[in-house]
């Protein structure tokens, strides 16, 4: 595989852009190359400026869940761009996406449009705060809330794979308020609500952790967070980022039936464009200006380019039999993977939600943060490489999920499988 122009241009990168990257992760530090740059992509392919084409199942850290360039969504986005870029006034567009959100998230009757996930749920923790009078913030290890302050305490995604323990820049004083604690573990969820729930303004969770690989809630988990919080006054706040509009059309909520208060989104819901949003109850949600004091805005917030493509997207999404169809592709390719990892002694566990997966280099169970740092990073590096070098683009990270997007055609998991097998073989051989 050639890769002489993406390697001049990290060159080049690297001496005007910090790290070469404009997001940490892409720079492939722990997978122990060099990134390639991206000139196009189609459908279920991305490819790089020196021609190599891949079957990509980063889709973008998963928004791109129909895959790259879908007809409907370069079309919404035409037409829009045909009448301007951005007015800073409202649209019809923001109220048809609007409408369609509330529609689709169960616990959602009031929703404001950002520009990024770390928007949403940056502004989320400020609105529980102004609702409830209270500081703390209550986060798991492991998850991934964006980079806003009070977030990057044992954060997930690029603060894992970097494994920077913190931040530094963020005050003392911010993160004093924050409280991190493991996933997945009732007794020490129950005692810190109990002893210090007065004083916890909300909690975050990523309903299904993504950001440090995927993990699922252990039964009954979730439904003890959603009874305690009530019980103590706390905001319940679902991080559906990754898994609004992934998990079903209803996101998490809807999968598990747990209505939080305020839910983040973002990823999925701008269709490849930079959008995130906010929402929840009436009545918190009026306490946000102009209706209440909590101060929130955005000069291009509520674009009307992201706002078509999120329509467009949300339009496709709702078509019978989307999810099953693309459930059904993610369990014969999770099922095949487990079969490989089998037969080549892979000491791997995979861990599933709907179309998004982690394979981790651990015979595990994987149910939490601690279990998650038990994955051989070194060994996924060299499965990434071996996968890169054959055509399949991975996430550069153990700790990221792999997205199965409706585009993945059964010949791209074929040659997906095929790949696999002949990189476990030559790591096992
Ligand atoms: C990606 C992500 C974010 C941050 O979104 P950005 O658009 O990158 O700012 C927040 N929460 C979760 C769960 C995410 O996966």
């Amino acid at each position: 595989m050639i890769t002489d122009k993406s390697a001049g241009l990290f060159q080049k990168a690297q001496t005007l852009i910090p790290g070469g990257v404009n997001s940490p992760v892409r720079a492939c530090k722990s997978v122990g190359c060099d990134p390639v740059f991206i000139e196009r992509a189609a459908g279920s392919k991305i490819i790089d400026v020196d021609g190599n084409s891949y079957v990509d199942f980063v889709c973008s850290w998963g928004p791109m869940i129909l895959g790259h360039n879908h007809p409907a969504v370069v079309e919404a986005i035409q037409e829009a761009l045909a009448k301007g870029t951005s007015y800073g006034a409202p649209t019809p567009l923001e109220v048809e996406l609007a409408e369609m959100v509330t529609e689709a998230m169960p616990s959602v009757e009031k929703v404001r449009f950002v520009n990024s996930g770390t928007e949403a749920t940056m502004s989320a923790i400020r609105l529980a705060r102004g609702y409830t009078g209270r500081k703390a913030v209550v986060k798991f290890d492991g998850c991934y809330h964006g980079h806003a302050d009070a977030f990057l305490v044992k954060a997930g995604s690029g603060v894992i794979t970097l494994g920077i323990p913190g931040s530094p820049g963020v005050p003392d004083d911010i993160v004093k308020n924050t409280i991190s604690i493991p996933y997945n573990d009732e007794a020490t969820l129950e005692k810190t609500l109990r002893d210090q729930g007065l004083d916890i303004a909300c909690i975050i969770i990523e309903p299904v952790a993504a950001n440090m690989g995927v993990i699922p809630p252990k039964d009954g988990f979730l439904q003890k967070l959603r009874a305690l919080t009530a019980e103590l006054g706390i905001v319940l706040i679902f991080d559906e980022v990754i898994t609004g509009f992934r998990l079903s059309f209803g996101g998490a909520q809807s999968a598990f039936n747990i209505m939080p208060d305020l839910t983040c989104m973002g990823k999925i819901i701008g269709g490849g464009l930079p959008v995130g949003a906010y929402g929840g109850k009436k009545d918190i949600m009026d306490m946000i200006a102009p209706d209440g004091p909590v101060y929130q805005a955005g000069t291009l917030s509520g674009n009307p380019l992201a706002m078509a493509a999120g329509v467009a997207t949300l339009k496709v999404l709702q078509e019978p039999g989307f999810y099953v169809r693309l459930e059904e592709k993610a369990v014969s390719y999770a099922d095949e993977l487990k079969r490989l990892a089998e037969k080549y002694s892979m000491a791997t566990t995979l861990n599933r939600a709907g179309s998004a997966m982690t394979c981790f280099f651990t015979s595990g169970p994987v149910t939490d943060f601690a279990s998650a740092m038990k994955a051989d990073a070194e060994k996924y590096g060299i499965f990434y490489r071996e996968m890169l070098s054959q055509g399949i683009y991975l996430a550069p990270s153990q700790f990221e999920a792999a997205f199965i997007s409706d585009a993945h055609s059964s010949e791209d998991l074929e040659l997906a499988l095929e790949k696999t097998e002949w990189s476990f073989k030559k790591m096992a051989g």
